[in-house]
């Protein structure tokens, strides 16, 4: 029969496993990390979970991660108003930042078209996209999302719902691995998919 400690030990074990990449034996170890710090860390671990959860929210324009109304990409008028960027994640903007190569601004879809999993165009972001290419002064948008099926998918479907607008059409070259995640490429790999964007 187990007692109450171990009830709390399971609960923090089986709250870890929901994480993406958390299996049980890494929840377990993080789990017992975490209860081996002091307080002041494990509080202060809980405490930027709720603060970060209380205060981050989606910016109004592209719905990347955001504490304003507006994050700071969007806030910034001295970036290439000409080019939009489409990804799948605010992960993949941190990502494209730190590569330094690309100084447009970004439309998050947060997600992809996945008919498996019951994912459809009105479940992202498009219709938000459509309304900025139809409202806004771009000249190129690059389709910058996973070279796998849900990934290419997307791809085709905004290509083809933005043909009526005057923008170019690009892609990020290939050169990313099939299957990758844009995430875990590294910087060099992804600054010379972009330099070598071609037209979709
Ligand atoms: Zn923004």
């Amino acid at each position: 029969m187990p007692n109450e400690h171990n009830d709390y030990v399971r609960d923090l074990v089986f709250a870890l496993k929901k994480l993406p990449g958390i299996g049980e034996r890494s929840a377990r170890r993080l789990a017992f990390h975490i209860l081996s710090q002091n307080d002041a860390a494990a509080f202060g671990l809980a405490d930027s979970i709720i603060n970060a959860k209380k205060h981050v929210n989606l910016c109004k324009i592209c719905f990347n991660l955001s504490s304003e109304e507006l994050c700071p990409i969007c806030s910034n008028s001295s970036r290439n108003s000409k080019m939009l960027c489409i990804v799948e994640n605010p992960e993949i903007i941190y990502v494209f930042e730190k590569s330094g190569n690309y100084n447009g601004y970004y439309h998050v879809l947060h997600g992809l078209i996945n008919p498996l999993e019951g994912v459809g165009i009105d479940d992202i972001r498009i219709e938000e996209l459509v309304d900025r290419v139809a409202n806004g002064s771009f000249e190129e948008i690059v389709i910058a999302l996973n070279p796998n099926s849900n990934g290419e998918a997307t791809s085709f479907y905004i290509q083809k719902i933005l043909a009526p607008y005057n923008v170019n059409i690009t892609a990020l070259a290939r050169g990313i691995p099939v299957g990758s995640d844009l995430e875990y490429v590294d910087k060099n790999t992804l600054a010379e998919a972009i330099l070598g964007r071609k037209k979709f």
